[in-house]
Formats: C-alpha cells, structure tokens, sequence
C-alpha cells in the first residue's frame, strides 16, 4: 500500500486502522512503511481518507510481492490453491471428514496472529525442521506451494523476506510420535520472531473423551477448553 504524500492532508485517521502499525508519521504527513505492509487493504476499504491518498500500486501485483496480499486480504483468492484468505480448510470439522483418521493426529500452527504479521523466514525456521523429522506438510495448504520441490522444507529463496499477515502449516503424525512431534517444535517456536498458535486435531473416542489431553497435560501442555467448535452440519460423513 502507498500514501500519495501530494495529496495527504497528515489527518491521521488511517493510522489506527493498520493492524501491523505500519502506517508511519512522516513530518505533517502520514507515509506506509511498505517493508513492513502485508498488503491486507484494511486501510484502503475502510476508506476513511478524506484526501483520498491511499492506494495500492501495480508494484503489488507482481510476484514475489503479490503473496502477500494472497495471504493477508481475505478477499483475495489464492491463484493456484482456489482458496481465499489463509489457507487451510476444515480442521475444525475433523470428526465429520475425518482428514485426521483414528491414531493420527494433525498439527496447525498458525504465524502472525493477532496484531505481527510474519516473515516467510520466521515459518521456514520451522519447515525445515518439520522435514528433517520426515514429517509431510500437507499438500492443500497454500503455504505448501511456495516450498523449494526438494522437500527440503525451505521456500523458493524470493519469498523469504516477504511479510504476511498470517500463514498457516498442517501436518500429520501418528499417535506414538506425539512426544516427538511436539517436544522439538514448541521450543522452537518460543525464539521465532512472530507468535504462533498452537491446534492439535484429533478425534473423539467411542466415549466420547478426548485422550491426547491427559497425555499433553503429562508433558506440561495445558488444553484450552473453549475452543471453537464446528460441528460442520452439511459436510458428507466420511468413514476413517
Ligand atoms: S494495507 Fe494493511 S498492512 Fe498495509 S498499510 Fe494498509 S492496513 Fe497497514
Ligand atoms: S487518512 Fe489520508 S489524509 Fe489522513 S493521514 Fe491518512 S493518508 Fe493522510
């Protein structure tokens, strides 16, 4: 995004607007640090510029640039995937389409909410180690798509310093991995320079219990019991 500084009147009303705060004072005017910019056009919709200043430039557009608002503007459709917003479908719903069977679980994890945004940097400091521990990142994943095809878990080296508002990552594991899994990522995940949130999909058993929360709690994981839950009425049951 850019401000036109020729017709700026330096008002100020778009600066709250921002959710990465990279709109800037800049003398009288208001100017985009457009580094830091994920593209998301809250600024812009909002249309709150008396001045009508705020635009977004052809350079946008153009790749490796364009990601960025593939992955922060929820209103822009990922060419290749035919996804919009971030990413990922329906781990919410696990338990109707059973992506993540029964002695599996799935592994979200989610970069740059609320309020940082994140580097591609930051999420390959985590690809590759994913991908050291022979672990597939799932395909149908918009993220996926940016990766190096040597399954080496690095992006293609453009994308790296691109800025998103948020990326997603899903993996699957098998249930004797757990400790595994999660004893190498969430250290790592500590000294990232973005936040990160944490979702284990799993399924319930035939009591309706949820077993892998005794076995977090054993490691020192505690479960946040009002998760969102969406029981994902007209989706077609699948028998896994
Ligand atoms: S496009 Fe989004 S990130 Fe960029 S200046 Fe506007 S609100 Fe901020
Ligand atoms: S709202 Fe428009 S005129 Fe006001 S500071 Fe922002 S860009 Fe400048």
């Amino acid at each position: 995004m850019r401000i036109r500084e020729d017709k700026c009147v330096g008002c100020g009303a778009c600066i709250p607007y921002c959710p990465v705060s990279s709109i800037v004072r800049d003398g009288g005017k208001a100017a985009v640090d457009e580094d830091e910019c994920v593209d998301c056009g809250v600024c812009l919709r909002a249309d709150i510029c008396p001045a009508e200043a705020i635009f977004m430039p052809d350079e946008c557009f153009e790749y490796p640039r364009a990601i960025r608002m593939q992955f922060s503007d929820p209103g822009v459709q990922h060419p290749n995937f035919k996804s919009w917003g971030r990413g990922t479908e329906e781990a919410k719903t696990n338990d109707v389409t059973g992506k993540f069977g029964r002695g599996e679980y799935g592994l979200l994890l989610e970069f740059g909410r609320p309020g940082t945004g994140t580097r591609l940097s930051e999420i390959e400091k985590v690809t590759t180690v994913i991908r050291n521990m022979g672990l597939d990142i799932l395909k149908d994943n918009p993220l996926y798509g940016l990766l190096e095809e040597d399954l080496s878990g690095r992006f293609k080296p453009e994308y790296l310093n691109e800025k998103i508002l948020s990326g997603i990552l899903e993996f699957r594991f098998g249930e004797d991995e757990l400790e595994e899994a999660l004893g190498k990522l969430i250290p790592l995940l500590k000294d990232l320079d973005t936040v990160v949130s944490v979702g284990l999909v799993t399924r319930f058993a035939d009591d309706a219990s949820i077993p892998v929360i005794g076995k977090l709690a054993k490691m020192g994981l505690a479960v946040r019991p009002n998760a969102k839950i969406n029981v994902g009425l007209g989706r077609p049951l699948v028998d896994r």
